[in-house]
């Protein structure tokens, strides 16, 4: 029977709809969800089908992220880093790795982010220390979604020994020294289980290095980066549209009694709706134009990627406080479906690259400079 990710993103959707409120409140991480992403192969969209799994591309995850994004922000920010993970294991990992998340076994996510070098994810201060036959890895990793769920870590490091530039490495989750610290308790997205993730010369094999020693940084560009920035995209844009959908709900149902109208009856209410409804329609051009740029390999392709993360990052910043103001105090409580995406959308404008870093990485494309000095 044919594979389509749009009716398994619809089921995963579905089970993240009744948990969402559950998930949030509760700082829990969206399991019942990832299990039905697990059981519809949603886990494996792309992977290859030679190995087990959907062979679908980046349009595919685009889409099933947006699609659950709308529903709990959480779970599409679990749905996120397993892409962008997986993305750079099918690249750059093992076989046996490959498979498994093919088959929808292993779910994975990138440690990246590290206490000394916070968001500049391309520098990591982490070191790769040879150690017997294989490698001693040592570093504070700042923030890991999933950390406690994943089965494997896309981890980032200095040269092996101390060398040039950065490496990555394909981690078990479960390796011996490494160590996830306290619950996560966030603002948003507060059953991503986002964790510090500390490794004190935690053992890996040789052969866990992704790609060559030093060319990390190019795998995190050239892999991770495209993926990572179009699903973040894609959230985004699905917490505007529940947002558009949420506020024309409350503006039309919500009545000033003594005056026989409702809020929709105010023509400064529609004037606002109109505006989150533009500012959603512009972004989402924008995306499928970015999506479409990687798509045939355009020359401005890592422009239009760059562009559409900073873009919907800040528009759905931007229309969850327009949605907030347009339902009122009512939209303080839980059951208007306002506040949580409210919370979760401000995340996109702090993930590395955050808003401000691909403010200066887009001015340097334009300037002809190179990204980094
Ligand atoms: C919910 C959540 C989940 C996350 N999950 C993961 C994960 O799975 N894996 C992972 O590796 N990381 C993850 N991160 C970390 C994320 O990618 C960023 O690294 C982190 O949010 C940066 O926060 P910070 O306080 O370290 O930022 P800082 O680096 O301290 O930045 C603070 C401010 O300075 C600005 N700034 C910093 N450098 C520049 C610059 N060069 N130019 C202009 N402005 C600059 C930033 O834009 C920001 O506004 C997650 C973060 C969150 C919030």
């Amino acid at each position: 029977m044919s594979f389509d990710h749009i009716v398994a993103a619809e089921k995963v959707a579905a089970v993240a709809a009744t948990n969402a409120e559950r998930v949030d409140r509760d700082s829990t991480f969206p399991q019942e969800a990832l299990e039905v992403a697990r059981e519809t192969g949603l886990l494996g969209l792309l992977s290859s089908q030679r190995r087990g799994g959907r062979g679908l591309g980046l349009r595919a995850a685009c889409e099933v992220v947006e699609r659950v994004a709308r529903e709990c922000g959480s779970t599409a920010m679990v749905l996120t880093m397993h892409y962008c993970g997986a993305s750079a294991i099918e690249a750059h990992g093992n076989d046996a790795e490959r498979q498994a998340i093919a088959r929808g076994e292993h779910l994975a996510t990138l440690a990246f982010s590290e206490a000394g070098s916070r968001s500049h994810f391309w520098a990591p201060v982490g070191s790769a220390e040879p150690s017997g036959g294989g490698v001693a890895l040592t570093a504070t990793k700042s923030w890991v979604t999933s950390a406690t769920h994943a089965d494997v870590y896309v981890w980032s490091s200095r040269g092996l020994g101390g060398g040039d530039g950065c490496t990555l490495w394909q981690v078990p989750a479960g390796a011996d020294g490494l160590r996830t610290h306290g619950g996560f308790d966030g603002l948003g997205l507060r059953g991503n289980d986002s964790l510090p993730v500390k490794a004190t010369g935690a053992l890996v094999d040789l052969d866990s290095c992704m790609g060559k020693d030093g060319e990390g940084l190019a795998i995190m560009l050239g892999v991770v980066l495209p993926v990572f920035s179009l699903l973040s995209a894609a959230g985004s844009i699905g917490f505007m549209e529940a947002a558009v959908v949420a506020t024309c709900r409350h503006a039309t149902s919500t009545r000033h009694q003594h005056l026989g109208s409702s809020l929709a009856d105010l023509p400064t209410i529609r004037a606002y709706i109109a505006r989150i409804r533009i500012d959603t329609d512009k972004t989402r051009a924008l995306w499928m134009d970015a999506i479409a740029a990687v798509e045939a390999g355009r020359e401005d392709a890592t422009l239009r990627v760059l562009e559409s993360k900073a873009a919907t990052g800040e528009a759905a910043t931007a229309v969850l406080d327009t949605a907030m103001r347009v339902c009122g105090g009512a939209a303080f409580r839980r059951e208007v479906g306002v506040e949580r995406r409210f919370r979760d959308a401000r995340a996109a404008t702090v993930m590395a690259p955050t808003t401000d870093q691909l403010y200066d990485f887009i001015g340097r494309i334009l300037c002809g400079m190179d990204l980094f000095d």
